[in-house]
């Protein structure tokens, strides 16, 4: 007799975004040269100040478990930031420290969502939340936002969509996979319809500092004084900081939450790793001039993409006003046969284009919007304009 599965194992597919990185990986291991954009991460180095604040973390020994919900200065710096800088007063123990932000995001969910619960996301959403939300034995209630309305959540569309077992809302901005940036007055609005409903806001803030031209993001929790008790705010340093592997994230929550966040990691990790930790601190309260430099590279590629894109032939993109991605609308190609495949939908498009023009995309319907494929644009501008030579020489068929 073989070993069966529980029932949760199928409830969650592996992560797309991975899974089409992966490949593109496995493409160029095999000696073919892949121009990639499946993965949203910085191809930056982790600045150097940082690596030496690790290195001097394992020469002093912080090698050993720390508290499970993080050492007491990060916590502290966390706090502090969104004290000052978001005027949302937060105590440490409201932070929570965890392995990346989609840890954070995981324990948050298992905190508030259980079996007959349903969580709000505005579809195109990032890749994990869904199946995280369906981990808890929650529902996840996706609600479509369209490419004419920004890909924003309107407040009468989250109202209508409310019942009595909606537990929570899921917002993200800047957003992965627009690059959508609400503005202070929309999430006011979105903000004023939550309060008129029972309902708590997962708000996942990890682009806060990447956004571009005169997109600003704003710290949902802090933009009416009863959002505090019930909205969870998710960051971390893996995009900011050019910090993926390093694997830290957190979560500012009520307190009771954060008690349980912190339990929970307290049996399942016992902490996120000590030495990281060390490095997101010195992260925070260090020199931020390589953030500022990351981010004018950023914007210089974004602009680039931009432009490309609206040269792309029945391509059209909504422009990013944060995080490093482009989400084409890539539907009006479905239908036709390009370098002799058929293409139907996004995921077809997607193999289409890394088999024969060697581009690595993500498609559309991982992040709940059929017609759409994601380019990460967190890679070089050579690679970026051969990866758009490439595409326009694929979509002439
Ligand atoms: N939220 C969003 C919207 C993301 O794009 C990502 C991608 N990494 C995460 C959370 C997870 O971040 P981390 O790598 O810190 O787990
Ligand atoms: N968040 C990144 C992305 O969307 C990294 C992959 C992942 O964490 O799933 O590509």
């Amino acid at each position: 007799m073989s070993l069966s599965l529980a029932e949760r194992a199928g409830l969650i597919e592996p992560s797309a975004t991975l899974a089409m990185g992966a490949e593109a990986k496995r493409l160029k291991a095999q000696g073919l040269e892949i121009l990639d954009f499946a993965l949203g991460e910085p191809d930056f180095d982790t600045p150097a100040n940082i690596q030496e604040a690790a290195i001097r973390a394992i020469r002093a020994g912080k090698t050993h478990y720390t508290p499970p919900a993080g050492i007491p200065e990060l916590r502290q710096a966390v706090a502090e930031h969104y004290t000052r800088k978001e005027k949302l007063a937060t105590e440490p123990g409201q932070v929570v420290v965890s392995n990346g932000a989609k840890h954070s995001i995981h324990n948050a969910l298992m905190a508030v969502c259980g079996p007959g619960d349903e969580v709000i996301i505005p579809a195109p959403y990032w890749v994990s939340y869904s199946d995280l939300v369906k981990l808890t034995g929650a529902s996840p209630i996706v609600l479509e936002t369209t490419e004419e309305s920004g890909f924003k959540l309107r407040p009468e569309d989250f109202l209508a969509a409310v019942t009595p077992r909606t537990r929570l809302l899921m917002i993200n901005s800047p957003s992965n996979p627009t690059g959508v940036v609400y503005t202070r007055e929309e999430l006011e609005d979105l903000a004023d319809a939550v309060l008129e409903t029972e309902v708590g806001v997962l708000s996942d803030e990890i682009y806060e500092q990447l956004t571009y031209g005169d997109a600003r993001s704003t710290c949902f929790a802090s933009l009416r004084p009863e959002l505090a008790g019930r909205t969870i705010t998710i960051s971390g340093v893996s995009k900011t900081y050019a910090m993926t592997g390093w694997r830290i994230g957190w979560s500012v929550a009520p307190p009771a939450v954060s008690k349980f966040m912190a339990d929970l990691q307290s049996q399942e990790t016992s902490n996120p790793c000590s030495v990281s930790q060390w490095a997101a601190l010195e992260a925070i309260v260090g020199p931020q001039d390589s953030v500022t430099e990351m981010k004018a590279q950023f914007a210089r590629r974004r602009d680039y993409v931009m432009e490309r894109v609206a040269r792309l032939p029945d391509v059209t993109c909504a422009p990013p006003g944060g995080a490093f991605y482009a989400f084409m609308n890539v539907s009006r190609h479905f239908g036709r046969s390009l370098s002799g495949i058929t293409v139907s939908d996004s995921t077809s498009f997607c193999m289409a284009a890394l088999n024969t023009a060697r581009v690595a995309l993500v498609m559309g319907s991982a992040f709940g919007a059929e017609g759409y494929v994601r380019m990460s644009f967190a890679t070089d501008l050579e690679t970026i304009e051969r990866g758009f030579d490439a595409l326009e020489g694929f979509l002439a068929g």
